[in-house]
């Protein structure tokens, strides 16, 4: 049975594609371009409008490509707007993301009819290094969301929060690095409230430090984190660990804390402000991001201006920037006061012209130094600790760990060289220990 992936939207979408192509190759199936699988599933997302479109188009086009194939849809769109989905020409199936964990089983009925592949489905058929086409690995500790954002479809999409335990969690990495997989990424729609929902109930935090416990040579990074959950312990643990790389992406979203209390975000700007500080003093050269949206419904030009202002004296090296668009059956969508569309997009394209000066400060910033980094798909480009991307003179075997001196940072483009693989040296950057231990010690 030859199938095929096609994941659209955020980190979480991609661990639990990944997630998915595993279960499949363990049930017999190969991997294979979508116009030529018995089976294509579409795992979609639902943030905004033009994913709706795209996630549409792309189910067409594989239906028009390959109408033999046994479509099925899942995701974000499909849980919000399944008849709208099952509508579409060749589409067999549409799984809300609360059946999602069990996609696999509920395709073994559909699988036993398509034709076998090169196995019979053994379990624990192991993942296969980069698994789909990827080197990161993305591995998805928790899921759904017990926010209340004002502007999020997210909750009523992807339900309560549901964690991983650690112990499944553990497994989960362990035979993602037996597989030869050097890092891994911490995924949840919520990954701040990892743990809550468990009994007994544990943390992001003990997650952390059971990870930091285990015997394995990958490095950890922790995805998205709301503002609210990132406790100076965890940052703590981050600074000393090194097997955490200086990464930390918290979401303030607005400026303002008038926005912010009609977002329902449950921090102030000043909140923000002390733990990007509180980083930034732990992990002098971490990489600190943010998501910011522009033209909110409450969003006045005042607003704006500070939400302006903020970003650019904050210490952020690279920021999203979002225009608002309504989600229907949110709270925001149903604001009285809205935006003129003309008037969200100036506002984004202001926002993103600060986003850009903090890219280029931090780039700059990284000019002479050397990081340890993880070569990605094609061997052109390395991944540094500090989440930058530099182009190298000579290109390198993919998924090695070297570390990399950055010579350039001109025209949105880093340049740099290789200077060790990163196992045959202990020497790490500027005198630092490099940032991953090896296997065994
Ligand atoms: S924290 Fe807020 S924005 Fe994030 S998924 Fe939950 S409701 Fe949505």
């Amino acid at each position: 049975m030859k199938f095929a992936l096609i994941t659209f939207g955020c980190r979480v979408n991609q661990a639990d594609s990944t997630c998915l192509d595993g279960d499949l190759r363990a049930v017999g199936g190969r991997p294979s371009h979508f116009e030529d699988a018995d089976l294509v599933v579409v795992n979609t997302c639902s943030v905004t409008a033009s994913a709706d479109q795209s996630a549409r188009k792309m189910i067409r086009r594989v239906g028009r490509s390959n109408p033999d194939a046994r479509i099925v849809v899942t995701g974000c769109y499909a849980t919000r707007a399944a008849e709208e989905i099952s509508a579409l020409p060749g589409v067999e199936a549409v799984v809300p993301n609360a059946r999602k964990e069990q996609l696999t089983d509920d395709l073994r009925a559909l699988i036993r009819s398509l034709p076998k592949g090169t196995g019979d489905g053994p379990c624990g058929v192991p993942l296969e290094t980069a698994a789909p086409s990827r080197t990161v690995h993305m591995l998805c500790v928790q899921t759904g969301c017990d926010e209340t954002c004002t502007y999020c479809i997210i909750p009523s999409t992807r339900g309560r929060g549901r964690s991983r335990s650690i112990e499944e969690v553990l497994e989960r990495v362990q035979s993602a690095t037996d597989a030869g997989f050097k890092e891994i990424v911490l995924s949840g729609v919520h990954l701040g409230s990892y743990g809550r929902d468990l009994s007994p109930s544990t943390s992001l935090l003990e997650l952390a430090k059971a990870l930091d416990g285990q015997r394995t040579d990958c490095r950890f990074r922790i995805s998205s984190l709301e503002p609210m959950d990132c406790e100076p312990a965890l940052i703590e643990l981050v600074a000393r660990s090194g097997r955490f790389t200086p990464h930390f992406h918290l979401p303030l979203q607005h400026g303002s804390d008038n926005c912010l209390r009609s977002m329902g975000r449950p921090y102030s700007k000043d909140d923000y402000r002390r733990v990007v500080e509180a980083v930034r003093e732990a992990l002098p050269d971490s990489a600190i991001g943010s998501d910011v949206m522009a033209g909110f419904p409450t969003e006045t030009e005042s607003d704006h201006d500070e939400s302006v202002r903020y970003l650019a004296d904050s210490p952020l090296t690279y920021v999203h920037v979002f225009p608002y668009a309504d989600r229907p059956g949110t709270v925001a969508s149903r604001m009285p006061k809205k935006n003129a569309t003309n008037v969200v997009r100036r506002r984004a394209s202001e926002l993103r012209a600060v986003a850009a000066q903090l890219q280029g400060r931090f780039r700059r910033s990284a000019i002479g130094t050397v990081r340890p980094a993880l070569i990605l798909e094609g061997g052109g480009l390395a991944l540094t600790d500090n989440y930058l991307k530099v182009q190298l003179r000579e290109p390198a075997t993919r998924n090695s760990m070297v570390n990399v001196r950055i010579n350039s940072a001109a025209g949105g483009q880093m340049m740099g060289e290789i200077v060790d693989s990163i196992y045959n040296s202990d020497v790490g950057v500027e005198g630092t220990p490099v940032s991953i231990r090896p296997a065994n010690c």
